[in-house]
């Protein structure tokens, strides 16, 4: 355990640092140097290393997320971490090495496992920890005995590692709170004027803070998950064992990582996870995103290149693809910081399988999210019809023209609304005369191409509204009866005769327009009368 001095000491730095009301004060020019990782500057690792030696702070790209790096040998550096993240003092910093030899002068009793994961996966996204050696102070382990040790592969941390002595400590490098930083433009919108410089050396590649495994206990632990998983472990070494605080909310115990038991990642608009499978994670984001809409504010969306096209209403941001999760990983912080700068009150994300990679993903948005999360099942459980579909004998007068009209309401919930017909030959454009009609009531379905009906049309959650009765009879005869067939006049019980004024003049097809727009006008009440009933 720590000497009583110690905590002492840390006081006397947090005076200095601080002012009355806790904030770090601002007083550094902070010097920004890009550098290629492929062809390193030397000069301005030198300088980088010299202001590590003098107990400065750098922060430095590595291959997970940026690191605010720091003597791990001096104590006061570590405190000067602490102030400039604005993070607490007992969250152990982690202390990057660029020789495995080294390993050995800061932890003692390093288990005979370490050779072979070092071997696999050094340099790399592994944090190990082990028994503390006395060269470490306790301001950089946070007061513990143990010691987090890393061995980052990035070849400008590597080069600044060994330019700073050997040993530097780095959490990411971030206000604490925040995402982590992936580029050095995240590093500056937190920490400019709080250190001494950033190397920005790009964007990372992985995205994602290192797996942290406890090689302190038997069999060797999981803290945190990361790119490097439990059965890429276990292929090497046998069992691992995983913090099951990690698990969930529900865990009444503190994380074995102190790290881990603070509000990570959080964005400032409030984050809700949407659970399901994924048609199910989608119908109900566009419900919550369309209600959010019809109160007039935006909900942000969190989507995958695969899920975009179906959202309409919102701020909708891609995360990746689904088909390669290390998008998603280099792109989650990303987009997290990008939603603090939009006017959002709420974002809903769909979630991501939590395999390999996917159980870091999910981890980490679930802290973002401070674990709240929801059923898509029970939001689209609410919503009885999502699709409706006017059907006519040849979908080129009314069944298109109730459908405009219907796209015209405001309605509590959102709809697909379609029309079809039943004897379409090839695919035409609207009658003029109901173009001219529906243009004389600042409508158009100069878009509009006439579609044939068929089975793809009835779905569960689809209302077939037809014409006539004659439509509605051959709709079911041929397909059964199980699905939501009726006819307009029949669904909002109102028998006023829908005319066909097909080869009359124009006047009949305004009689028409007029008779639709009645029967449309009830349809939009009882379909948002619908939506009461469920609320
Ligand atoms: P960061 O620097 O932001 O990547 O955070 C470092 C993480 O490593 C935090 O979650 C720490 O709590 C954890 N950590 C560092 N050292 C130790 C240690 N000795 N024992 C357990 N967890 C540690
Ligand atoms: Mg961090």
């Amino acid at each position: 355990m720590p000497p009583d001095g110690w905590r002492n000491k840390r006081m006397r730095i947090k005076e200095f640092f601080f002012d009355r009301n806790n904030d770090i004060i601002k007083f550094m020019k902070t010097k920004i140097r890009k550098i290629d990782k492929n062809q390193i500057d030397e000069t301005i690792i030198q300088e980088a290393g010299e202001i590590l030696k003098e107990g400065g702070l750098v922060a430095f790209p590595t291959e997970t997320v940026y690191g605010l790096g720091a003597d791990a040998l001096k104590e006061q550096a570590a405190l000067k971490t602490y102030a400039a993240k604005g993070r607490p003092s007992d969250n152990p910093l982690i202390v990057h090495i660029a020789e495995y030899e080294d390993l050995k002068r800061i932890a003692v009793n390093i288990p005979a496992e370490t050779d072979i994961l070092a071997a696999h996966f050094w340099p790399g996204p592994l944090t190990m920890i082990f028994e503390k050696s006395p060269s470490v102070p306790y301001g950089t382990t946070g007061g513990l005995d143990t010691v987090a040790v890393r061995m980052p592969s990035d070849p400008v941390a590597q080069a600044l590692i060994r330019a700073a002595g050997g040993f530097v400590s780095a959490p990411s490098a971030n206000t604490s709170g925040r995402p982590s930083p992936t580029t050095a433009e995240h590093v500056a919108e937190d920490l400019d004027g709080k250190i001494d410089m950033i190397l920005d050396g790009g964007a990372v590649d992985i995205g994602l803070e290192s797996t942290i495994l406890d090689m302190t206990v038997t069999p060797p632990m999981i803290l945190r998950p990361g790119a490097i998983t439990a059965e890429m472990f276990e292929e090497l070494i046998g069992e691992v064992s995983v913090d099951e605080t990690l698990l969930g909310d529900e865990s009444e115990k503190a994380p074995k990582a102190p790290g881990m038991k603070y509000r990570h990642y959080a964005p400032k608009a409030k984050l809700l996870i949407v659970e399901g499978d994924l048609r199910e994670e989608i119908l109900a984001i566009r419900q919550l995103s369309y209600a959010a809409y019809r109160e007039g504010r935006q909900a942000g969306i969190i989507a995958t290149a695969e899920t975009l096209p179906f959202y309409k209403y919102g701020i909708v941001k891609n995360i990746g693809t689904r088909e390669n999760e290390k998008t998603i990983a280099r792109n989650l912080y990303r987009v997290l910081r990008e939603f603090d700068e939009e006017d959002v009150e709420t974002i809903y994300s769909e979630s991501f399988a939590v395999q390999g990679m996917g159980k870091a993903i999910m981890n980490r948005l679930e802290k973002a999210a401070g674990h709240l999360r929801i059923s898509a099942a029970a939001v689209v459980k609410r919503q009885k019809y999502r699709r409706i579909t006017f059907v006519g004998k040849t979908d080129c007068a009314r069944a298109p023209m109730a459908a405009e009209i219907l796209r015209h309401y405001d309605l509590k919930q959102e709809y697909v609304v379609d029309s079809r017909g039943l004897v379409v030959l090839f695919p035409e454009p609207v009658n003029q005369k109901a173009e001219a009609i529906m243009k004389s009531a600042q409508m158009t379905l100069a878009d509009h191409v006439s579609r044939q009906f068929d089975a793809e049309n009835l779905q569960d959650d689809a209302l077939i509204l037809t014409i006539d009765e004659n439509q509605k009879n051959k709709i079911l005869s041929e397909y059964g009866r199980e699905y939501n067939v009726y006819t307009l006049n029949e669904f909002v019980e109102d028998d006023t005769e829908i005319p066909d004024p097909y080869g009359k003049p124009l006047t009949a097809y305004g009689e028409c327009f007029e008779v639709l727009r009645g029967l449309v006008g009830r349809l939009a009440d009882k379909l948002d009368s619908l939506v009461e009933e469920e609320e």
